[in-house]
């Protein structure tokens, strides 16, 4: 309760002495005095965030949010030849489990308030230039069956459920906007208009 008062006092001024009836002047000292105290006491816990902020591991830092004209230009560079060569970005990924069986699904995510909160990482997230847009269509077809045209699993990919969710989005939105091709399911509709039958037949 207290807190929640000082976020007031502190972030506007609310407490004015002036509309206050005088018969709360010792109330109000008591405020202003408190006030003035929590003040501080906030003003602390910031500066100790921030210190906190510029502690963070550089490799597992993922606030930075990386553009996707970057993570384009990054899949047709020499560094990213160099670590995954021609093979799919998830290819060389093996899931780190307990036991034998591996769970059936995969992990909710990888990045924990903006840092990695794992030891293995999934193929998008351990890569902080590999960024699902419906615009970077080299990574996404990455993740599209070449058989059946379908994105595939993430029991087979190993992207955690937030990641694979993001490409399944992605995939959808870079079909929509003509990105990706694909083929449009045959039907059969001799059963219902006799045209269609006529030219069947
Ligand atoms: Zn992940």
């Amino acid at each position: 309760m207290m807190n929640f008062l000082t976020k007031i006092a502190c972030s506007s001024n609310l407490f004015k002495l002036n509309n206050l009836s005088p018969y709360s002047s010792a109330l109000v000292k008591s405020i202003v005095t408190t006030n003035v105290y929590y003040c501080e006491a906030h003003e602390n816990q910031e500066a100790e965030k921030e210190q906190i902020k510029e502690k963070i591991d550089p490799s597992i830092d993922r606030t930075k949010i990386i553009p996707v004209e970057t993570s384009i230009r990054y899949l047709k560079s020499a560094a990213y030849k160099e670590t995954y060569g021609d093979q799919a970005v998830w290819i060389p990924y093996r899931r780190n489990h307990k036991g034998l069986i591996p769970p059936r699904k995969t992990r909710k995510t990888c990045i924990r308030k903006g840092k990695i909160a794992t030891g293995s990482p999934c193929p998008i997230c351990r890569d902080e230039y590999l960024v699902l847009h419906h615009e970077n269509t080299d990574l996404l077809k990455q993740f599209i069956s070449p058989q059946t045209g379908q994105v595939l699993s993430f029991s087979k990919t190993g992207l955690c459920q937030k990641k694979h969710l993001q490409l399944l989005l992605a995939v959808e939105r870079a079909k929509d906007h003509g990105r990706i091709v694909y083929d449009v399911p045959q039907r059969d509709y001799s059963e219902y208009y006799e045209q269609y039958a006529n030219k069947s037949s």
